[in-house]
């Protein structure tokens, strides 16, 4: 067995307690592998383990990979989670099936207008700053609903949910908080009839904590992967 098989397995177990402490159905819990800095290789590995969803930060890299890995593209769904600049949203339309960090309407609106025609619709999530730090990243969440209406109503996308990076917490209480919040505008949304099924949060430092309060996709890279070397 692979390092990555076997720490999949570690990670899969994590969900799997995680659920069970919060009487969830662990298959409600979706794992995302984000391989952002791993070669295409890792990605292999980790497919050949029985991943299908990997996440990327960068439009080059992750593009490059999608390619080199191109015989598996039916097989693999891949989702953009990282910051994302106009300039880059067209390769994003026709690259990913996901892009977690939607947090501006021109954003959305690229996407929608560039996804190519044929494809099936772009799953986006809205990105909101849930940690109220001077994070650069998500919409505030009184401003979530109306972007969220707008987002809802473009042709090629289609809105599924709600995707956060709070500050890190050393206790999982602190680390509750900022889900509780996400997932408490989530509900909202839901509740003003949008219809979302998607609460993406938890990393590999939280990913109890965001389990616990609903999560219902994961975003674990260190913890399959190992750590990352920037200077690569
Ligand atoms: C890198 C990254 C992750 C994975 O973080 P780990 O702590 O390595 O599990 C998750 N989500 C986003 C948005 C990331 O950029």
């Amino acid at each position: 067995m692979s390092d990555i098989a076997i720490h999949l397995d570690a990670v899969r177990q994590r969900i799997a307690q995680a659920a069970a402490a919060a009487s969830r159905d662990p298959a409600s819990v979706k794992l995302l592998a984000v391989s952002k800095t791993f070669p295409a290789s890792d990605v292999r590995a980790a497919f050949d383990a029985g991943q299908r969803a990997f996440g990327e930060n960068y439009v080059q890299e992750a593009v490059a990979k999608i390619t080199e890995l191109g015989a598996l593209r039916g097989e693999i769904e891949w989702h953009f989670i990282g910051p994302l600049q106009s300039n880059k949203t067209k390769v994003v339309a026709e690259h990913f099936d996901w892009v977690h960090s939607v947090d501006r309407l021109k954003i959305a609106e690229r996407l929608s207008d560039q996804r190519p025609e044929g494809a099936a619709a772009l799953n986006v999530c809205l990105q909101v700053n849930v940690s109220g730090e001077a994070s650069k990243s998500g919409v505030e969440p009184d401003e979530a609903a109306v972007l969220a209406h707008k987002i809802a109503a473009l042709p090629s996308l289609r809105l599924r949910g709600l995707m956060a990076i709070p500050e890190p917490a050393a206790t999982q209480g602190e680390q509750r908080v900022p889900h509780a919040r996400l997932r408490a505008l989530l509900d909202t949304l839901r509740a003003d009839g949008l219809d979302l099924d998607t609460l993406s949060i938890g990393m590999s430092a939280d990913l109890e904590a965001a389990v616990l309060e609903g999560a219902t996709m994961v975003r674990i890279g260190t913890a399959i992967f190992g750590a990352r070397d920037y200077s690569k």
